[in-house]
């Protein structure tokens, strides 16, 4: 809470305001209710409100009463929550199937009623008739449209019409000062901060006509402020609109939440200085507290939000000062339910000696019904944030609202429900997220946040000089140097296959054999280094790769077609990967005691197991090659690499940073080349002790036949570690969330084209699902952008070859005679592109649910229940990632258990493993290595020692004597 001592005036007014609300105890506190009853519980009861709020969010997708009353058993049922025995009876527990139909209405209902509270309408019609009550209590209105997230053109056409719509009822009612409030991620699928300039041009078209309709109505258009990272795109677009338009009846919202409001406050100052109309600034303290916070520790980045709720109110009451003095050029709104706050402003425009015509008040429909009538009384003006959509749709809002007023800092709940023990854990206040601590010595590296200007104004100039380096030789190091073949290969950007981003000098098997000669000679050298100067050369490349990171990721621009964001992210774990294994080494290092009874000591340690041959994909051509390498390395094996033929170019950055590093001549041979020959002769030279490949099954199994071959001369048996591929399955459960879901399948399956070993190729839909889901999936589909990955905007890129182009578009074929093609994109002609396409009425057994397709190709498949789901994600060969979308508690519990694969992702994108958090590799034909970024990775490039001593001498043990 906001400590600061109020004015005395401020504490009159902050007092006659608070008894005024008391007048009003709102239904949802009211514990005599239904409503009330629950909430009164679930602000006693973390686990139970954690359980309430998440089944409130799934009800509107539970298609009967038999599965309402199934979700209600497996949601409450357990003991743990302690139910009292009336809400038990409140909530039917206990009941007998037949009567689930009964229940399962009666739930819908109650909860339809909760709704209500805060949601005005659930349709456009009956608008009116909310707004004339609300005008004759002297109220205005802004109301906003509910919706589901928006994933397609055609859902943001729609919301748009609806938007439309919902003006015209408003300005049709008399009375009133009409007002509306935009969200611009309802607008358009593709917004994306990374290209902010696009996406600006782009609303701005949009908002035009229902700007020039507001105009002419007389409406004042506010364009809600959403999650951080969509902030300074919102206040772009609002200052174009205001340039054009001049910015009368034009309003946007600042979050006092958020630390860098102050500076962007003194920027909306300077435009409504700059222009005639009288901006409208709506002052909020900020919906999406937890998510901003927990979004900045998943990624590394400085929290934008202040992290205790004092912080926030005197931030508010700050702004709420400068909001008021400005208010020569702005139409100052003030949104709190909180009477501290309230009074406060209330003092503050007495002493500026602005009257109440001078600015208003703002309250959320159902949750300031008392402090709006006192605020009406004193003549202040109020306006009310009325939400209109039905109750599907709204739940995001809805489940929003419940958060707000449980939450212990929440000024409602602390005048309404007063006797709470304090004590009790706080939600919102507590100061930071509880995160897991991770591990000693290693953190993860943020990836670039590219809502920021500045960071894609450097990410352009590092696109613009490394093309500038294009045409380049990179050469083979064999031996102690470079070593120029002169069998030169180009490599070639897959966009523009006539642009060369380097010319290769290809190594061939004599390279082969020099370079695993001098990787042999360097080993024993390298093998007794100290492990922390090991380590080091890792850390000192970590940090050569961080400074250089922007430049690491535009080269993967032109060599692999990665957009920006991924390229980037291949950079970040490229550098984890260097800075996690330089950790996990040194703590293998260490000489570690095995039971040791007196007499006898023993203790084992480990050594490297020789020469490596690391043999990499394109995919992620800097993190895996980076990954495979460094183990190897720090292992304390000497190490000979092949890149892939397609990305030898990124290759070389890696091996010239060790080079920077210093890293001793002879222990890191590179030898670009086709895999046909130079892999081949690598994996059969009997100088190489372990081979960590990385790639395609194909490669993968016959690399794992040659190395079982021990020919005559060679001293030791080869170990293959072997990264393969995958045919990734999300099943998509009835009660899923399609806003989720089909979001985090459209980035799972064609991000990076689906060109990853992660991609997921099939989604699996469980019963009545199936139609929605794809429908909006196909939609979402159709809307990707496809482009040249240089641009920020492109969503789909190329592939990486005219042979990959070739392969996919095969598939076509082959899935227009096993299913139905439900969508296909469109693509540039020029380049290796291939239309990202959804079948349908695919089958288990068809190859299209069989091969590895290796692009942007998706398939979907029918299940009758999550067991058969089950059983059809498990029939294939391989056994690498999976997801499911499941609101079901037991359905999450039964798929964890017996959805085997390497990495499941549940509820969430099945792509983007990030090192140390969510260590990588499948089984069964995806791999048999153990996972990479995790703790076991590195024992496959050791060999486990153990040293047994007799410590008696003569009779006498030295333990003893102690
Ligand atoms: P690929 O198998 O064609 O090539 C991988 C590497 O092996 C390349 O360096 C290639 O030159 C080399 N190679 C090819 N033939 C060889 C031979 N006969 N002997 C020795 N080496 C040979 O795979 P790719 O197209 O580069 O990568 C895509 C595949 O990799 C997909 O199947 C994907 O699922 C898989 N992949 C798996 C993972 C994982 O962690 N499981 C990660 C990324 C990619």
């Amino acid at each position: 809470m906001d400590s600061t001592p109020l004015t005395s005036r401020a504490e009159v007014l902050r007092a006659e305001l608070a008894e005024a609300l008391r007048q009003h105890r709102p239904l949802l506190f009211d514990p005599a209710g239904w409503a009330g009853s629950l909430i009164d519980w679930a602000l006693r009861d973390v686990g139970f409100r954690t359980a309430l709020f998440r089944f409130i969010d799934c009800l509107p997708s539970l298609d009967g009463g038999a599965e309402v009353a199934d979700h209600l058993e497996a949601y409450f049922a357990d003991g743990a929550l302690g139910l009292p025995a009336p809400l038990r009876a409140a909530l039917h527990l206990g009941i007998g199937r037949w009567t689930a139909p009964v229940t399962g209405a009666a739930l819908r209902h109650n909860v339809r009623t909760l709704a209500r509270q805060f949601i005005a309408a659930e349709e456009v019609e009956q608008l009116p008739r909310v707004l004339r009550r609300l005008y004759q209590t002297g109220a205005v209105a802004t109301v906003d449209l509910l919706g589901e997230r928006t994933v397609s053109e055609a859902e943001a056409a729609a919301h748009l019409a609806g938007y439309h719509a919902l003006l015209e009822r408003v300005v049709a009612v008399p009375g009133g000062d009409p007002g509306l409030s935009v969200k611009i991620s309802a607008l358009d699928s593709r917004l994306d901060p990374i290209d902010a300039d696009r996406c600006v041009a782009r609303l701005v078209d949009r908002l035009r006509p229902l700007l020039a309709k507001a105009a002419a109505g007389h409406a004042l258009v506010y364009l809600d402020m959403e999650d951080h990272p969509l902030k300074d795109l919102t206040l772009d677009l609002f200052q174009a609109l205001v340039e054009e338009s001049g910015g009368s009846r034009l309003g946007c919202v600042l979050q006092a939440y958020l630390r860098a409001t102050e500076t962007d406050l003194r920027r909306v100052i300077d435009l409504a200085r700059r222009h005639p109309g009288r901006i409208a600034v709506r002052l909020v303290k900020g919906a999406y507290w937890d998510t901003e916070v927990a979004v900045a520790h998943q990624r590394g980045w400085p929290v934008p939000v202040f992290e205790a709720k004092g912080e926030t109110d005197q931030a508010f009451a700050v702004l709420a000062e400068r909001l008021l003095a400005a208010a020569d050029v702005l139409a100052p709104a003030i949104a709190s339910h909180n009477a501290r706050s309230v009074g406060q402003v209330l003092a503050t425009a007495e002493g500026l000696g602005l009257g109440p015509d001078r600015f208003e008040f703002q309250v959320l429909y159902g949750m300031g019904e008392g402090l709006q009538t006192a605020l009406l009384a004193r003549g202040n003006r109020v306006r009310v944030y009325v939400p209109v959509g039905n109750l599907l749709q709204g739940m995001a809002y809805l489940v929003r609202r419940l958060l707000e007023n449980t939450a212990n800092t929440s000024f409602l709940r602390r005048t309404f429900v007063p006797d709470l023990d304090e004590s009790t854990p706080q939600r919102a206040s507590r100061p930071v997220m509880a995160v897991a601590e991770p591990e000693v010595g290693f953190s993860n590296e943020p990836p670039l946040d590219f809502s920021r200007a500045e960071v894609r104004a450097e990410f352009q100039r590092a696109i613009d000089e490394v093309r500038q380096a294009l045409g380049q030789s990179v050469v083979p190091v064999v031996g102690h140097g470079d070593m120029e073949t002169g069998r030169i290969r180009p490599s070639l950007n897959p966009a523009h296959p006539e642009q060369v981003v380097a010319q290769v000098h290809q190594a061939g098997p004599e390279e082969v054999a020099t370079a695993v000669e001098h990787a042999g000679r360097a080993q024993p050298g390298w093998a007794v280094t100290p492990v922390a100067e090991r380590a080091g050369y890792l850390r000192r490349v970590a940090a050569y790769l961080r400074e250089r990171r922007m430049a690491m990721a535009a080269w993967q621009i032109f060599e692999a077609g990665k957009g920006w964001r991924e390229a980037d992210a291949d950079v970040c774990e490229a550098i984890d990967f260097l800075e996690y294994y330089a950790t996990e080494m040194v703590r293998l290092a260490a000489w570690r005691r095995y039971p040791s009874p007196p007499g006898e000591e023993n203790r084992g340690s480990y050594i490297g197991r020789g020469v490596a041959a690391v043999i990499a994909p394109w995919n992620f051509p800097l993190a895996i090659f980076t990954g495979m390498t460094s183990a190897a390395l720090v292992a304390g094996n000497t190490v000979v690499v092949k890149p892939a033929s397609n990305t030898p170019r990124i290759g070389r950055l890696l091996v010239d940073a060790f080079r920077a590093a210093g890293l001793p001549e002879g222990v890191l041979q590179f030898l670009p080349g086709p895999g046909s020959t130079v892999g081949d002769a690598l994996v059969r030279h009997e100088g190489v002790h372990t081979i960590a490949f990385t790639g395609s099954r194909e490669v993968g199994l016959a690399i794992n036949e040659m190395a079982a071959r021990t020919p005559a001369g060679q001293r030791h048996v080869k170990r293959v570690i072997c990264e393969m591929g995958g045919k990734n399955a999300i099943i998509v459960d009835r009660d899923a969330d399609l806003d989720e879901a089909v979001f985090a399948i459209v980035q799972s399956a064609f991000g990076y084209q689906g060109q990853k070993c992660s991609a997921c190729s099939r989604v699996i839909a469980v019963g009545a699902v199936h139609d929605a889901l794809v429908t909006r999936l196909g939609q979402a589909t159709e809307s990707l952008e496809a482009g040249d990955p240089i641009d920020p905007g492109s969503r789909v890129g190329p592939l990486i070859d005219a042979a990959a182009q070739k392969r996919v578009q095969g598939y076509w074929d082959v899935g227009r005679s096993e299913g139905r093609l439900w969508t296909q994109g469109e693509v540039p002609e020029e380049g290796y592109y291939v239309a990202p396409c959804l079948f349908t009425e695919i089958a288990s057994h068809h190859r299209l649910a069989q091969e590895e397709i290796f692009g942007p190709v998706l398939s979907v498949l029918r299940a009758a229940d999550i067991e058969e789901a089950v059983s059809i994600a498990l029939a294939t060969d391989y056994a690498l990632t999976g997801g499911l979308f499941s609101r079901h508690p037991r359905h999450v519990a039964y798929v964890c258990e017996r959805f085997q694969v390497g990495n499941l992702y549940i509820n969430r994108g099945i792509t983007g493993a990030i090192v140390g958090r969510q260590p990588f590799g499948g089984f069964f034909l995806s791999g048999i290595g153990s996972q990479a970024g995790g703790p076991d990775y590195l024992l496959q490039f050791l060999l486990p020692r153990t040293v047994s001593e007799n410590t008696l001498r003569r009779g006498f043990a030295p333990e003893m004597l102690a």
